[in-house]
C-alpha cells in the first residue's frame, strides 16, 4: 500500500524506548549506525506525513515475532534531534517523531511480556564492557515515559497466608532464620506460593509458606528445586 506507513516501537530489539508523554510518543527513526537520515527512506516519508497524504500506523513488539497494533498516529510537532550512541556504542545523531495517538487511547500493555522485555534488556546490560555500560546509562532518557498496564490480580485468601505465617512464628521456612525485623504486629515474614499460581499452583496451605524478604526474592530469582523440596516438607509440617 503507498499510502500507508507502518512503523514498529520494538522493545525487544531496541537499544532504547520510545517514550510516552501522555498519548504521544516521542519515536526514534530508521537508521542503526551512524547519523540518522532526515531525507532519506522512512524517516523522510515520517516527517513528511502531515503534508504527504501517508497515513501511519504503530506497530510494538514486547515478545519476539508478535506485533501489536497500537493505532494511527500523526506527527504533531518537528522531528528533533539528540546524541545517543548507536549499535556499536558510538555517539551519533538520531532523529525523534512526536507521535500523536488518533485514538488518544494508548492500548494497555501486558505487564508480564512489558516485564520478559524488560529483563532481556537487563542481561544484554549485564554483558556490556564498562565504557559501554556508562556510555548508555549516560545517554539515556531521565524523563522515563509512563503507559498503563495491565497485570493479573490472584485473589489469593488471606487466611491461608496468615496460616503460613504463624506456622513459621517468626521463623524464615527456608534459611531457617528469625525475621529480619519486625512490625507492630510481630515479625515480619512474606506469604509465598511453592508453586506458582501463575503455573497452576494452589491456595492451599500446603503450597504456601513464609518467607524472610530474602529467602522470597531467592525462590522467585531462582526458584531451585531442592529449595521447593524443603518448602515442601515445611509447609506439611506441624500441621
Ligand atoms: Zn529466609
Ligand atoms: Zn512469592
Amino acid at each position: 500500500m503507498t499510502n500507508t506507513l507502518v512503523i514498529v516501537n520494538n522493545h525487544v530489539e531496541s537499544i532504547y524506548e520510545d517514550r510516552w508523554e501522555g498519548d504521544v510518543v516521542h519515536y526514534t527513526g530508521m537508521g542503526r549506525t551512524g547519523d540518522m537520515n532526515l531525507h532519506r527512506a522512512q524517516n523522510k516519508t515520517l516527517n513528511e506525513s502531515p503534508e504527504n497524504g501517508v497515513s501511519v500506523h504503530l506497530f510494538e513488539v514486547f515478545k519476539q515475532q508478535e506485533y501489536t497494533y497500537v493505532g494511527g498516529v500523526v506527527r504533531v510537532a518537528p522531528a528533533y534531534q539528540e546524541t545517543q550512541p548507536d549499535e556499536n556504542g558510538n555517539d551519533r545523531h538520531v532523529w525523534l517523531f512526536p507521535l500523536q495517538l488518533k485514538s488518544s487511547r494508548l492500548p494497555i500493555v501486558d505487564q508480564q511480556a512489558a516485564k520478559q522485555a524488560y529483563e532481556k534488556k537487563e542481561r544484554q546490560a549485564g554483558k556490556l564492557s564498562d565504557e559501554k555500560l556508562l556510555e548508555r546509562a549516560r545517554n539515556a532518557p531521565s524523563r522515563i515515559g509512563i503507559r498503563p498496564t495491565i497485570s493479573t490480580q490472584y485473589s489469593r485468601s488471606p487466611y491461608v497466608a496468615e496460616y503460613a505465617k504463624r506456622r513459621a512464628k517468626g521463623v524464615c521456612e527456608l534459611c531457617q532464620q528469625p525475621s529480619p525485623f519486625k512490625t507492630n504486629k510481630g515479625p515480619y515474614l512474606e506469604s509465598h506460593h511453592i508453586e506458582w499460581l501463575a503455573r497452576g499452583g494452589e491456595d492451599t496451605i500446603e503450597n504456601t509458606v513464609a518467607l524472610c524478604p530474602n529467602c522470597h526474592r531467592k525462590m522467585h530469582i531462582l526458584d531451585r528445586k531442592n529449595d521447593r523440596e524443603t518448602l515442601k516438607k515445611a509447609s506439611i509440617k506441624d500441621d
